[in-house]
């Protein structure tokens, strides 16, 4: 009945295919899966996370090296979990996600602690915990470690974050490894601020960081980078600084429409040679190229809406679910989940939130009715965590695909708990 579908060979998601006109991850109908939990509902692949995860460990065999998964891209602990179980660990920007990396079983001693803002209570929870490094960023924020970590009469393990001042080519918004964001030191300050690192008493220098933005499609200036890190290493060993880690930060780019970013090999070649020959260990703290690909927003379509200049297909996800479109006009490949051949159309595919900013995608060519699904690719990273109750919307589930089996690994909010801490005045 249905003509074949040759699309499948264009999707960026690895385990998505689609068998009698009916689209399905892991083999398992998304059909299935929204008559099962509802939507709308975040599906992702087990087995997509685990390739994602190998290809960094097998880019990186034979070199001393830890991948820190960004847990801010997506923070369930279901995902955490797999990643916990392949030996990964978690780089984390508030002490939440501390305690959600230690609920998942993952080692705080392989937790490293980013971020501009932490809080003294976030640096006793995790001197407490005994995280693996704390990547500092200020002049400021030194001082206030070393007093915490001598409250806890305790050495604190710090990194200095450090910008390299090379510019990764990507959003601006992603951007952070330039002269003027309020991310890491200044390149030409770091030496100096090394220095009065190691001569506070309850500090212990372990390495060296940094992260220059994300949704990085070019190897070259993470290579750059690592230059002038590497420099940087060697100017405070010859001061008597030597550092027992280097990390490179997170960043590698996915393809969402017809982006070619590096494989990780690829991605990872010229930093390795950077460092050939050197015993430092390697860090990394990947997050969209772990999660990006494995992952997929499950919607239904509420209403066609055919208009002069525009049909709208408005669906019962909204840019409360995924605000990348609203907040980056970023680009989501959008896939009927059983198509209707003869019926295609251009839809821009809406929410039902009262902003104009609520679109997941715009100008598509669709063939769909009322109360069809629809599949939101390459939503893993910064989907569910980005998401609000903007409108009291309870968020969507979560749902992880493993061989032909589906966890939910996060319910579906009810109203009732959205208010639940919400008080009327007496
Ligand atoms: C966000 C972030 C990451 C992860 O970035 P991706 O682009 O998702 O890989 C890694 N490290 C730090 C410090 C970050 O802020």
């Amino acid at each position: 009945m249905n003509a074949p579908d040759t699309r499948s060979t264009t999707w960026p998601i690895p385990t998505l295919d689609i068998r009698d006109g009916a689209l399905r991850l892991e083999g398992l109908p998304l059909a299935d899966i929204a008559a099962r939990f509802g939507t709308p509902t975040y599906v992702y692949s087990k087995a997509a996370l685990m390739a994602a995860f190998g290809a960094w460990q097998q880019a990186l065999a034979g070199r001393r090296s830890l991948v820190c998964y960004a847990v801010k891209a997506n923070s369930n602990l279901g995902i955490l979990s797999v990643f916990a179980r392949l030996g990964a660990g978690f780089d984390i920007v508030s002490g939440g996600e501390l305690a959600r990396v230690l609920a998942a079983g993952g080692r705080a001693d392989k937790v490293v602690f980013s971020g501009v803002g932490k809080t003294r209570a976030e640096m006793r929870l995790a001197l407490e915990a005994g995280i693996r490094c704390f990547n500092v960023e200020s002049a400021a924020e030194l001082a206030h470690l070393d007093a915490v970590a001598a409250e806890l009469g305790t050495r604190a393990p710090v990194a200095l974050r450090v910008n390299p001042d090379v510019d990764p080519k990507t959003h601006p918004y992603i951007s952070t490894g330039l002269k003027g964001n309020k991310f890491g030191v200044a390149f030409a300050d770091a030496l100096a601020l090394y220095r009065r690192a190691a001569a506070l008493p309850n500090l212990r220098i372990s390495g060296v960081a940094c992260h220059i933005g994300s949704q990085l499609l070019d190897p070259a200036p993470m290579a750059e980078a690592a230059g002038k890190l590497r420099d940087l290493v060697d100017s405070l060993a010859a001061e008597g600084i030597p550092l027992a880690h280097i990390d490179l930060g997170g960043g590698l780019g996915i393809r969402y429409r017809d982006e070619t970013p590096p494989a990780v090999a690829d991605y990872l070649a010229p930093l390795l040679e950077v460092f050939a020959g050197r015993d430092e260990e390697l860090c990394f703290e990947p997050g969209r190229s772990l999660v990006g690909n494995a992952g997929l927003l499950l919607t239904r379509i509420e209403y066609l809406k055919p208009g002069e200049t525009k049909n709208f297909a408005i669906v019962d996800a909204a840019m409360n679910d995924l605000a990348r479109p609203a907040l980056y006009d970023a680009w989501h490949e959008v896939v009927e989940v059983c198509a209707r051949p003869g019926t295609e159309r251009e839809y821009d595919v809406v929410g039902p939130i009262c902003e104009s900013g609520d679109f997941l995608a715009r100008g598509r060519r669709l063939a769909v009715a009322e109360g069809d699904l629809l599949a939101i690719l390459s939503a893993g990273a910064y989907g569910m965590t980005m998401s609000s109750n903007y409108n009291t919307r309870p968020r969507a589930a979560e749902v992880i695909v493993d061989g032909d089996g589906a966890h939910v690994v996060r319910a579906r909010e009810t109203v009732p708990e959205l208010f639940a801490l919400e008080r009327t005045l007496p």
